[in-house]
């Protein structure tokens, strides 16, 4: 399956069609159903956008699989997915500098801009942003709507799958980027898509050494591919102990906790030095219970609660990587069209992969 970006036709530009297949998120439990429903409209700061691959994110999988936090975020029907890159296919009248056939990737956050984060320049933290596929129709279809300044253009030199990662390779940036890496010894707990691409971007970044935290031995594997020196298994290690006796006493400089998990997070805060600090990206399903007063407080740690991408610096920061040639392919392991979901996400949640692309159109879209 190729993976090269595909121009637009003129037959395509010139005419839509009325409907598309979608993925849809149709009612209140486990699944989703594929469904033709009608082509987005475009408002007038909008573009439609030809969705050219769109990957899945775990919170797809939580939606899929209509856990606590689906229920309590989602409303459906809605198509989901929000990691995606396309083709543009219509621009609203108010839109100038987006073009029809510009091939871009985009951020899934929309942003009000008008709220006192939003003015102070801090659009990740907005507090009314909306995301793409979980507030507003999503991109696990043939054409997504969104605002045309969510688009990241993007070089029609990039694959489409390196295109689709460049939003969650962005969280991943996010949260290296937070803290000082340079000759730092530092810990990735939970070894996801996200977790393997902070691996090779702490790297870049300058890292000393590189630990992973894992629970799957085939994410474990792709931790080391991916330059963790060694990957830690939870069940059968005692964490916080390992990283002490190889940092000679010391702990960690910098944790990235990765995974939203509970024993993670506190082996994380166990595993760093005093006065280290621990970046905290995973989402936890539940609150939870921390030692604050022994392992945060009296260790002097600096907590990081890292949300998002930071707009645009972090769109700017990983296009660079990527042409800089940082390699982020041995994460993506699977590729599939729109129409195969169901496989797609039964490989997700069983761990045995890394980021699985889905194509919209091909093999039972109109076709490209
Ligand atoms: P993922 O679910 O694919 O990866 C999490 C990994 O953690 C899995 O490989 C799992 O095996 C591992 N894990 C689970 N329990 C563990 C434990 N006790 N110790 C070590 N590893 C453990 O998710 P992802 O797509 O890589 O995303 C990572 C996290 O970031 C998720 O929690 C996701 O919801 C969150 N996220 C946050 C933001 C944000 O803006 N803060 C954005 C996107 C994703
Ligand atoms: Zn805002």
């Amino acid at each position: 399956m190729s993976t090269a970006s595909v121009a637009l036709s003129a037959a395509e530009a010139a005419s839509l069609p009325a409907t598309m297949t979608a993925l849809v998120k149709d009612k209140a439990g486990p699944g989703a159903v594929l469904q033709t429903i009608p082509v987005p409209t475009v408002g007038a700061h909008d573009i439609l956008v030809r969705v050219d691959a769109a990957s899945i994110c775990g919170t797809d999988l939580h939606i899929y699989n209509w856990d606590a936090w689906a229920q309590q975020h989602i409303q459906p029907p809605i198509v989901f997915g929000h990691e995606f890159c396309g083709t543009v296919v219509r621009a609203g009248s108010e839109v100038t500098d987006v073009h029809v056939g510009d091939f871009l990737a985009a951020e899934s956050h929309i942003t009000c801009g008008e709220c006192h984060e939003c003015r102070a320049g801090r659009r990740h933290a907005c507090r009314q942003a909306q995301i793409i596929g979980v507030h507003v129709p999503g991109a696990f279809a043939q054409y997504v709507a969104i605002p045309a300044e969510n688009a990241w253009p993007a070089s029609p030199s990039l694959s489409r799958d390196i295109a689709t990662i460049e939003e969650p390779m962005g969280n991943a940036v996010h949260t290296v980027a937070s803290t000082p890496i340079v000759g730092a010894n530092v810990g990735i707990f939970g070894l996801g898509p996200l977790g393997l691409f902070a691996i090779r971007i702490a790297q870049v970044y300058g890292a000393a050494r590189i630990w992973g935290v894992e629970l799957s031995e085939f994410r474990a594997q792709l931790g080391r591919r991916m330059g963790a020196e060694r990957v830690l298994n939870p069940l059968v290690e005692d964490v916080p102990a390992v990283l002490l006796e190889e940092t000679g006493g010391e702990g960690l400089d910098v944790a990235l906790e990765m995974s939203g998990a509970g024993p993670a997070l506190a082996q994380a805060l166990a595993g760093v030095r005093h006065g280290g600090t621990v970046a905290l990206l995973g989402l936890p399903s539940k609150p939870m219970e921390l030692n604050l007063a022994d392992d945060v407080i009296f260790k002097g740690l600096t907590l990081l609660g890292i949300v998002g991408r930071r707009i645009p610096e972090t769109w700017h920061q990983t296009r660079g990587l990527l042409e800089a040639g940082v390699d982020m392919s041995p994460v993506i392991t699977d590729r599939m069209p729109l129409t195969e979901f169901r496989r797609a996400f039964e490989l997700l949640a069983g761990g045995r992969s890394g980021k699985i692309v889905l194509y919209p159109n091909q093999e039972g879209g109109t076709g490209l």
